[in-house]
């Protein structure tokens, strides 16, 4: 019998109503004869609504400490809940079904309470489970970690407990069940030219997830990519007895025709900061950069600039929006050291990134992308590239503005795009 994963998402199980739905899906590839193991979310707007009690009853600090190990405690209680509805009406649908929470795997877990790392999944005993015909129902999100508590794998989290499941019990594959059909070439709340993609490399996938992309955290397809999961995003609001092709998340080399940009994709959650007139010498970005480090503070974009005063320079960064306020302030209570004469802060930016694999071989995609944008009047405040993709800094205002103008400048509104 070849197993399989299966993970519906928070929109997927929001009501009892839904769980039904799921339920008829499940147990499609049960009756084909599958080992299931399903890894749940929390219903929609769950995790939300817990982590909102965390911060009444006392703001969790974003660094490790006993706070996160409540947070943890709490806002874990809502897959709880999902799996065992769902194991509820599977076994009323007649099927043998249990929940698994994290400790009963065990899923283990570094200490990083709130955003913890899974470091290793025991197989055997779930693994014997499905293989007797036994539905495993597992609450997505949650381990237990080195220190006996419960912990958290970061918001998103249930993507990665799929895969990494997937990965222990050597599932066949792993099916990502969600609110779209598939992955999109741009978001498709955004546009109605949006279209889905038949398949996407995991380092497109990658990309685009560490970027801002919602569909799938990065951590889970890391995880994939590592331990080579096949993987599919579906609908689970699609018939169960005619489920759509989805998307199919593989190796580069499984793809015959590659587009040279696959996906525009945008993130919303940046803050801009600009420090002034710091002097031009050895150490400085070290300095500020060092500090910002030990505050846990991750950084995007960077940018030095000359300043107008001759020996000095500007230098720019991005980070995420909760997080500018705490660079700021750390910035500020260290400005006699660092040496620099003011500093700014813009929230009211986003960043908007062009990813495909075929910009490796391909000149003259930078170039789209700037006289697409720069056609449209729209601002570039700061730029950054890697192998597959562009990065462009602009304001927040006239970002979904140009997220169509790009779909549109590389062919993604039609049905074939550019090709390598
Ligand atoms: P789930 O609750 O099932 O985990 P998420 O809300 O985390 O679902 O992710 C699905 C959402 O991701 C979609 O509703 C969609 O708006 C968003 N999304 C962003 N970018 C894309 C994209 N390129 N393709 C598909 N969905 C995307
Ligand atoms: N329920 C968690 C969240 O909302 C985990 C997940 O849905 O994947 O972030
Ligand atoms: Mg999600």
């Amino acid at each position: 019998m070849s197993r399989i994963v299966m993970k519906f998402g928070g929109t997927s199980v929001a009501s009892l109503e839904r769980i039904r739905a799921v339920a008829a899906i499940v147990r499609r590839e049960a009756d084909a004869g599958h080992s299931v193991a399903v890894v749940v979310s929390a219903m929609a707007g769950e995790t939300n609504r817990l982590a909102e009690l965390c911060s009444m009853a006392g703001e969790p600090a974003p660094a490790l400490d006993a706070r996160n190990v409540e947070y943890d405690a709490i806002v874990a209680t809502g897959e709880q809940a999902s799996a065992g509805l769902l194991a509820l009406v599977m076994q009323n649908l007649g099927y043998r079904a249990r929940s698994w929470q994290g400790w009963q795997i065990p899923l283990n877990t570094d200490r990083a309470h709130g955003k913890a790392r899974i470091t290793n999944i025991d197989d055997k005993d779930i693994g014997e489970a499905i293989d007797t015909g036994e539905i495993a129902i597992v609450a997505g999100f949650q381990g237990v970690a080195q220190d006996g508590r419960i912990a958290t794998l970061g918001r998103g989290g249930s993507d990665t407990s799929a895969v990494a499941l997937a990965a222990a019990v050597k599932a066949e594959r792993c099916d990502i069940y969600t609110d779209v059909d598939g992955v999109y070439t741009t978001d498709p709340r955004l546009t109605k030219q949006a279209r889905r993609i038949e398949k996407i490399s995991y380092e497109e996938m990658l990309e685009m997830a560490s970027l801002g992309a919602k569909v799938l955290q990065t951590r889970s397809v890391e995880l994939a990519m590592a331990y080579h999961v096949p993987l599919r995003v579906l609908s689970s609001f699609d018939p169960p007895d005619a489920p759509g092709p989805g998307t199919i998340i593989c190796d580069e080399d499984d793809i015959v025709e590659q587009n040279i940009v696959t996906t525009v994709t945008p993130d919303f959650d940046e803050a801009a900061v600009t420090i002034l007139a710091v002097p031009d010498e050895p150490g400085r970005a070290a300095g500020i950069f060092t500090a910002l480090a030990g505050a846990n503070i991750n950084i995007d974009m960077i940018v030095q600039s000359a300043s107008r005063e001759p020996g000095f320079a500007n230098i720019s960064f991005t980070t995420k929006e909760g997080e500018v306020d705490r660079a700021v302030k750390l910035l500020t209570d260290e400005q006699s050291k660092i040496g620099f004469s003011s500093l700014q802060s813009d929230r009211n930016v986003a960043k908007v990134s062009v990813i495909g694999v075929g910009m490796k071989s391909h000149a003259g995609v930078a170039a789209t992308m700037f006289n697409a944008l720069a056609d449209k009047g729209i601002n570039i405040q700061n730029i950054s590239t890697s192998e597959i993709k562009i990065s462009v800094l602009i304001n927040a205002d006239a970002a979904e503005y140009a997220v169509r103008v790009l779909h549109e400048a590389y062919g993604l509104d039609q049905q074939q795009p550019a090709q390598v």
